[in-house]
């Protein structure tokens, strides 16, 4: 099977990433620990046009909410995001807020994400060595 990263451009011209059911993620799901995952509470199902489960975050700021679990990032081998299940694959996938979508794991070129790469070997899973692949 080829590895594929969907690349979507957005109106207001962000840049979002998705990734098929197989991908280097399925082995990996560090940035899911490692990263306090905080983003505008406008993205909220509460909030008119909203998406992320709200019951699945915490309050940060007036205006900011991070997925709960990450409100500390990984510090000691704790964090965790709620949404993060036992196969690294996300629960609310399709819903995820912003940051999650913006990670890329390959490069424009193909090459692995150089961010990537690190945050694997800091909870010591190799670099993925399959490049992407054109279907
Ligand atoms: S660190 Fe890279 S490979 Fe691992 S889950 Fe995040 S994006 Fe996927
Ligand atoms: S919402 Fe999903 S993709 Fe985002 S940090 Fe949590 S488990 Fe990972």
């Amino acid at each position: 099977m080829a590895d594929l990263q969907l690349v979507i451009k957005t109106e207001d011209d962000r840049v979002f990433y998705d990734m098929p059911e197989v991908s280097p993620c399925s082995n990996c799901g560090v940035c899911c620990k490692h990263f306090r995952v905080s983003f505008y509470q406008g993205e909220l199902d509460s909030f008119p046009l909203g998406f992320v489960p709200a019951e699945m975050t915490r309050t940060v700021t007036p205006f900011l909410v991070c997925m709960q679990g990450t409100e500390n990032g990984n510090e000691n081998g704790n964090g965790r995001c709620i949404a993060l299940q036992p196969n690294n694959k996300c629960a609310i996938y399709a819903n995820r807020p912003t940051p999650c979508r913006e990670f890329a794991v390959y490069m424009a070129d193909g090459s692995l994400n150089p961010k990537c790469i690190e945050l694997r070997a800091r909870y010591g899973i190799p670099p993925y060595e399959t490049p992407l692949k054109a279907a």
